[in-house]
């Protein structure tokens, strides 16, 4: 379900009305790695949509290393979203990391974020490909492109067709970055399938000044839109802080991404 038959065979999913990925334009979406209060969503969402960003990004219920860990506000943090959501009219996505989770999430957000760590979740995959909502499903920590397209074909196979592929780095044996952002997987996935392919360049790298070439780069093979942490505070984050922008910087790159964009 998820091959290219011809090579104009593309889908276009729909994050609201205004916004959608796979078109024209260039999708971006822009927040922080956690949300951690209405007074921090507000500023990133006040300060992004002002720089046409147009989706935000925030997870309510984090896949944390550390079980002492931060693990998100839950339903108070889905309340946040939504807020922030209708009152600036950004689309709002965020993360599901288990079944029971889908409900609370598909009430409050307009797409389901599937991580990493649950890109083989195969009973989750099922679940989420009944909720109705726009899906994007992460590459998995060491999953191959075969593997990857296949988590996206049990989502379409259980009746939702709108998923987003992201690409997000791979492991490999160099730590100086947190992960390899594999560009060309983005290539490929766009070959092999009629599905948009997003870029994660945050979790990619893990280091902040790394983050605007990659964004660019992958702007250039042909990316379908990106996905970026940004904090009003960014060494304050309650995660991954050292891959988070400011937003000003945020800003200046969503700015310096366009004219990339137009070019390809
Ligand atoms: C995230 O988006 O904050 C996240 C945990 O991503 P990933 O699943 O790619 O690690
Ligand atoms: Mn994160």
């Amino acid at each position: 379900l998820v091959t290219k038959s011809h090579p104009e065979h593309q889908t276009i999913v729909k994050l609201s009305e205004t916004v959608s990925v796979g078109g024209e334009e260039l999708l971006i979406i822009g927040g922080p790695c956690t949300v951690e209060s209405s007074a921090q969503m507000e500023t990133v969402a006040r300060q992004l949509s002002g720089a046409s960003v147009q989706a935000l990004r925030g997870g309510v219920y984090k896949p944390r290393t550390s079980p002492y860990s931060f693990q998100g506000m839950g339903i108070e943090g889905l309340e946040i979203l939504a807020d922030v959501s209708r009152r600036y009219g950004l689309p709002v996505v965020t993360e599901v990391m288990s079944i029971a989770q889908i409900e609370p999430v598909v009430t409050y957000a307009d797409m389901l974020q599937l991580g990493s760590r649950n890109m083989q979740n195969f009973e989750l995959l099922k679940a989420i490909g009944q909720a109705g909502k726009p899906v994007l499903l992460k590459r998995g920590l060491s999953a191959t492109i075969e593997e990857f397209v296949m988590a996206a074909e049990y989502i379409l196979s259980h009746g939702n067709p709108h998923v987003v592929l992201c690409e997000r780095g791979i492991r490999s044996f160099d730590n100086y970055t947190r992960n390899v952002l594999d560009l060309g997987a983005v290539v490929a996935l766009k070959q092999l399938t009629h599905l948009p392919v997003i870029v994660d360049p945050s979790h990619a790298v893990g280091k902040r000044e790394l983050v605007a070439p990659l964004a660019k780069a992958a702007v250039a093979c042909g990316a379908d839109g990106l996905i970026i942490e940004c904090h009003p505070q960014p060494e304050k984050s309650v995660s991954d802080a050292r891959q988070a922008l400011s937003l000003p910087d945020m800003v200046d790159l969503v700015a310096s991404l366009r004219p990339v964009a137009a070019a390809v």
